[in-house]
């Protein structure tokens, strides 16, 4: 472990396989049932969120990402692999993977508060939230968020859209045009010139004092995990539709970019419990920012942070600028985690450019995190010690954010 706290240290991009993975145990408290009722919530809400975003009416309210092939950007990264890339980045709506969790946490908010209140039954058709009196009882209510940008632009988004209070506190890193871009839709945003954690704190405990206040909580939210985890269905889909079925010896390898872990951590547990062993989930983080490969190798989760290593936790990734993971993920995915590789800033640029020089993709630098999977992991000795071999592996890069982006 001191070599690969050497290696943190020394800011040099490196491979962490995870030897918990070995164990073939799940760790996760969720199961296939949850990622079900996630999903039918989500139907429940389709017409409604069709009715809201002109986005989403396009796709009859289901918020979803198409999956592509990317010949150009393969050849340059990595040689005669075959690799697909999820394009999460182009995200309707909130314009990154937030869309997935953070949308979805809103929903069960909203859901549970008209259930509660006897103004809805499951049955019903959802539009009628955007009447009264339902659209009268959200406005008494507030939802805020902490958020390094993307989160807040999510959670801004629908919470204002149904006809909440919205309240994003976002950190130092958070980027001037997501602010903007929140405002016009009408939410508050409160600035901190602290990291993320800080800027969770704060929200945190202003939401706290409130009865009227719902906070959702980036770092323990299980409605957040859940959301993500939905992806793996509309995944095996689309595979499918390629005629491509995951198997034991003809894996699918998939590259999170990781923050406080929701959004990687949700997805690995959604494509572990459908994929089983046909699938090995890789997070990527910058090399100032390991928070969950640190919480991963020392076991201690949220008890340690980047800063107690000598690291700065200043990266141009914003959406992944976290330096203490959230314990409740690092939990879950104990053992489902293949491994964790970390990614230098200049890098990430150098993606960013490759990703529209040769696929048009517009993308922002945390999302691009990825990209150095393929190379990384067939670098390492991850096939050779589970006897897989690298022709039969479909690579899978999840682009996270940027279809906001300003030019
Ligand atoms: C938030 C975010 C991630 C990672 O999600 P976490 O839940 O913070 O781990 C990755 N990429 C982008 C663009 C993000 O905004």
């Amino acid at each position: 472990m001191a070599d690969y706290l050497a290696q943190l240290r020394g800011r040099e991009p490196f491979f962490w396989r995870n030897p918990d993975y070995e164990s073939g145990e799940n760790s996760a408290a969720f199961t296939l049932d949850d990622m079900l009722d996630a999903e039918a919530r989500l139907a429940r809400f389709a017409p409604l969120l069709a009715q809201l975003f002109d986005e989403a009416a396009e796709q009859f309210g289901i918020i979803e990402s198409r999956l592509l092939s990317v010949p150009d950007l393969a050849g340059r990264l990595c040689p005669g692999a075959k690799i697909l890339l999820k394009a999460d980045h182009d995200l309707p709506v909130a314009g990154s993977v937030k869309a997935r969790g953070g949308i979805y946490n809103v929903l069960y908010f909203a859901e549970s508060l008209c259930l509660k209140h006897g103004l809805l039954q499951l049955g019903d058709n959802y539009r009628r939230m955007a009447e009264k009196p339902i659209r009268d009882l959200f406005g008494q209510y507030t939802v805020s968020v902490g958020s390094t940008g993307n989160l807040g632009l999510s959670i801004g988004t629908i919470a204002a859209a149904l006809g909440f209070r919205a309240r994003v506190h976002m950190s130092a890193d958070a980027k001037e045009w997501k602010k903007q871009l929140l405002r016009s839709r009408g939410v508050e945003v409160i600035e901190y010139a602290g990291d993320y954690s800080s800027a969770v704190e704060q929200g945190r405990r202003e939401s706290q004092s409130d009865p009227y206040s719902y906070f959702v909580d980036d770092e323990n939210s299980p409605e957040l995990f859940l959301g993500y985890a939905v992806s793996a269905f509309r995944l095996r889909d689309q595979l499918r539709l390629r005629g491509i079925v995951p198997d034991a010896d003809h894996p699918l390898f998939v590259y999170l970019p990781c923050g406080v872990g929701g959004a990687p951590g949700g997805i690995c547990f959604g494509l572990k419990t459908l994929f089983g062993n046909a699938v090995h989930c890789f997070f990527a983080e910058p090399v100032d920012s390991p928070c969950m490969t640190l919480g991963l190798i020392t076991g201690r989760h949220d008890g340690i942070s980047v800063y107690d290593i000598g690291l700065t936790n200043r990266t141009l990734a914003d959406g992944l600028a976290v330096g203490r993971p959230s314990a409740f993920v690092g939990r879950q995915v104990k053992t489902l985690v293949g491994g964790c590789f970390t990614v230098k800033d200049e890098t990430l640029t150098a993606y960013q450019q490759l990703a529209r020089d040769t696929e048009k993709l517009k993308i922002e630098p945390s999302a691009a995190a990825g990209f150095a999977g393929p190379e990384m992991v067939l670098r390492s000795d991850f096939c050779a010690f589970r006897n897989l071999d690298p022709e039969n592996i479909v690579h899978i890069l999840w682009t996270t954010g940027g279809r906001y982006l300003p030019e």
